[in-house]
C-alpha cells in the first residue's frame, strides 16, 4: 500500500461515544482548531461545534470556512481583539441564558497568542463555567518535533517588531536554561534569526519549523552561526508561518546560581513571594519549590 492511499476508516466507535458524553449548557466550550490540516480538529470538536447555540470566532470568514468543510452551519460572533471586551458581556448574558457557546481562533488554540483570554477571564469571573476542548497549538507540535532534549520550555510568542526593542528583550533571556520558543511572521523570519545571532551564542542550537502540518512543511534544526544563511538559501523560506526554537543555556550551576538569587531579589522588590518564584523558575529554568524556599527566607532576612 502507498503512503498516499491509507486504509479508509470508516464509522469510528468513537463518534459515538462522543455524541454520547455530556455537554453541559451554560458553558463557553473552548475549541482548538487546525493550524494547517484541517483534519486535526478532534472528533470532540466536530461534536461540540455541531450542537452549540454560537461560536465566537476570530474571524468569522476563516471560521465559516472550515465549518462548512465539515458540513456545519451554526451562528457566528465576531470576537477579536479589539472587540473582546464589549463581546464578552453579549456571551455572558447568552450563557447566562443557558446556552452552549463555543470560543475558537482562526487556527491552533485560543488565548495562546490570539485573542480569547479576556472573554474567558470575564466568563469565568461571572460564575460560569469555561470547557476546554484541546488540540494543536503551534508551539507544542514545532517542540514535539524538534528533538531539543529539554524537560522545560519558556514560550515567548512574538517579539517586539522593533529592533533595538527586540534585542533588549532577547538579552533578557540570555541566561534562559529552558527551551525558547518564538513565535515569527514570515516578513520578518530575518530580522529574528539575526538578532538571535547577535545576542546568544554562535554554538546554541536552533530550530526553525516552517508551514508545520501543511504541504511544504520544514522542520530544520542548525547552530545559530547557520541559522541566516539556511534562511537566505531559499526565497521560500521567507513565506508561510514560523515557529523558531531556541536550545537554552547550558545550566553552570555556580553562575546561574547566582544569577537565580539576583532575579529572585529583583521580583521580590514587585511581587510575592508565590510570583517571584514561579516568575523565576520561568526565567531560569530551574525548580519552582527550591526557588520558593529560597525567597521565603530572603523575605525572612529582610
Ligand atoms: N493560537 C495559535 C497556537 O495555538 O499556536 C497561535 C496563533 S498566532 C496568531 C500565529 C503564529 O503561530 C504564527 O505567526 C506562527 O508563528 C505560529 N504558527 C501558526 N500556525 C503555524 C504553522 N502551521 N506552522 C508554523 N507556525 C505556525
Amino acid at each position: 500500500m502507498s503512503e498516499h492511499t491509507p486504509r479508509a476508516i470508516s464509522a469510528l466507535p468513537v463518534l459515538e461515544e462522543t455524541a454520547h458524553q455530556t455537554y453541559p449548557s451554560a458553558t463557553l466550550y473552548v475549541v482548538a482548531t487546525p493550524i494547517g490540516n484541517v483534519a486535526d480538529i478532534s472528533v470532540r470538536a466536530l461534536h461540540v461545534l455541531s450542537l452549540v447555540d454560537a461560536v465566537a470566532c476570530e474571524d468569522t470568514r476563516n471560521t465559516a470556512q472550515l465549518m462548512t468543510r465539515f458540513g456545519l452551519h451554526r451562528p457566528l460572533i465576531a470576537a477579536h481583539q479589539h472587540n473582546e471586551r464589549e463581546v464578552a458581556e453579549t456571551l455572558i448574558a447568552r450563557l447566562q441564558a443557558g446556552e452552549r457557546i463555543a470560543l475558537v481562533s482562526d487556527a491552533g488554540t485560543p488565548a495562546v497568542s490570539d485573542p480569547g483570554a479576556r472573554i474567558v477571564e470575564a466568563v469565568r469571573a461571572a460564575g460560569l463555567r469555561v470547557l476546554p476542548l484541546p488540540g494543536a497549538s503551534a508551539a507544542v507540535t514545532a517542540l514535539s518535533a524538534s528533538g531539543l532534549v529539554n524537560d522545560q520550555f519558556y514560550f515567548v510568542g512574538f517579539l517586539p517588531a522593533k529592533a533595538r526593542q527586540r534585542e533588549n528583550f532577547l538579552s533578557t533571556l540570555r541566561t534562559v536554561t529552558a527551551t525558547m520558543v518564538f513565535y515569527e511572521a514570515p516578513h520578518r523570519i530575518l530580522d529574528c534569526a539575526t538578532a538571535l545571532a547577535a545576542v546568544f551564542e554562535p554554538e546554541r542550537e536552533v530550530v526553525f519549523a516552517r508551514e508545520l502540518t501543511k504541504m511544504f512543511e520544514e522542520i530544520h534544526r542548525c547552530p545559530l552561526s547557520e541559522a541566516e544563511a539556511w534562511i537566505r538559501a531559499d526565497a521560500h523560506r521567507e513565506k508561510g508561518e514560523f515557529v523558531v526554537l531556541l536550545a537554552g543555556a547550558p545550566s553552570q550551576d555556580g553562575e546561574s546560581d547566582a544569577d537565580a538569587e539576583r532575579i529572585l531579589k529583583i521580583l521580590l522588590t514587585e511581587c510575592s513571594v508565590k510570583q517571584a518564584a514561579s516568575l523565576a523558575a520561568q526565567i531560569t529554568g530551574r525548580k519552582k519549590n527550591a526557588l520558593y524556599d529560597r525567597a521565603l527566607q530572603l523575605k525572612q532576612e529582610e
